[in-house]
């Protein structure tokens, strides 16, 4: 099947059933597996921990005999690829140096945010109001700037200040639970909102900063492939207009489409064609919680494919690709790991012509990673 999958976490996980292993990848007819060096900012992690996960990668590739992947003419036949990626710009600790040690250190892929904002700008879960319904009164005198008034680079000018005056938890009280642990009541509601656009008014300046635009710039330049998944409407469309003139692609490696299941995390159609029209591409994310309130296979599996339908329906058929985000969440009934993906391929084929289906498992990934280096 030879399919590429834009995002597991694998690399960090530590215990427990993995999704992705040797074994699984080969079971499943696995071509490329990125692996996201996960950079998690309620530890305080940054370069640091980006630099030491790379060494993790290179030790893991050694042993599994993974054929370890900087650019697209590195993908050959009949082996099992490897991509470093990060996941979360506070590897970067809002320094351009870093970016670019970062990258000769092999990291293709930068995921810019993940659930907390950073230096290089804010996530999707920033633009909704906390599930304990604070007022946004009361949240401003928290320190978090949901009036509207504080710029971004007022907020957040680096991540030095910040965890000194005042830590991320402390600025962004847990009022949202991480990927799969929103109830769906409480998601149907949250989409609700957005669906009517009630908050996006109130938060239209929480996309890039001004840092997160120069990161973005740069990493065109050196051919490090910018991912959106985690960030906000506002900062994928800062991401577009930055990347528009260098025609440069971006993607949204592992999320889903908000039209048809109502999680943040899902791109708004908006989103998918501004994907699209960079020549990126969306990788559809197996999270159960992202993509039905129903937890059974069968419907994981519909789910999947209406998801899938949607993309392309909205973004053409250039902009569906695949990214699991295995090991990362709560397995997904219908494809628990690695080993289950010919049953994606074949399930696509049922939906689009087999030149589709191959575009989506393999070939606008490929094009993608063609298109930045
Ligand atoms: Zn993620």
């Amino acid at each position: 099947m030879n399919y590429i999958d834009l995002h597991c976490d694998a690399l960090t996980k530590r215990e427990g059933v993995f999704h992705v292993t040797r074994k699984k990848l080969e079971a499943g007819g696995c071509l490329l597996q990125c692996f996201a060096a996960f950079i998690d900012p309620r530890k305080g992690e940054g370069f640091a921990r980006a630099m030491a996960l790379a060494d993790h990668f290179d030790a893991m590739c050694a042993r599994e005999g993974y054929a370890p992947v900087r650019a697209a003419r590195d993908i050959g036949e009949g082996k099992i690829h490897a991509m470093l990626t990060v996941e979360g710009g506070g590897a970067l600790e809002g320094s351009l140096e870093k970016l670019e040690a970062l990258y000769r250190r092999g990291v293709r892929m930068l995921t810019l945010t993940w659930n907390l904002p950073n230096e290089l700008g804010f996530p999707n879960s920033s633009r909704l109001p906390p599930l304990g319904e604070l007022a946004p009164a009361e949240r401003a005198t928290e320190g978090v700037p949901f009036s509207g008034e504080l710029s971004p680079e007022a907020a957040f000018p680096s991540r030095r200040p910040l965890e000194g005056e005042l830590s991320t938890a402390a600025a962004f009280p847990p009022w949202r639970p991480l990927e799969g642990e929103l109830a769906p009541a409480k998601r149907a509601t949250e989409g609700v909102s957005l669906r009517h656009g009630t908050l996006q008014s109130r938060q239209r300046r929480f996309g890039l900063t001004s840092f997160g635009r120069a990161a973005v710039e740069r990493m065109a330049e050196l051919g490090m492939l910018v991912d959106v998944s985690h960030g906000s409407d506002d900062l994928l469309f800062d991401v577009a207009a930055a990347l528009k003139r260098t025609h440069t692609p971006f993607v949204a490696s592992h999320s889903g489409a908000r039209a048809v299941f109502p999680h943040p995390r899902n791109l708004s159609d908006e989103g998918i064609r501004a994907v699209a029209e960079s020549g990126g591409a969306i990788g559809l994310c197996f999270v159960p919680a992202f993509l039905t309130d129903d937890g059974t296979a069968e419907r994981n599996r519909e789910a999947i494919l209406a998801h899938a339908r949607h993309i392309v329906r909205v973004g053409g058929e250039d902009a569906l690709a695949l990214g699991s985000d295995f090991d990362g969440a709560p397995e997904n009934p219908y494809l628990p790991d690695a080993a289950a993906m010919p049953r994606l391929y074949d399930d696509l084929c049922s939906i689009f012509p087999s030149h589709v289906a191959q575009k989506v498992v393999s070939g606008n990934a490929l094009r993608v990673f063609q298109a930045i280096r």
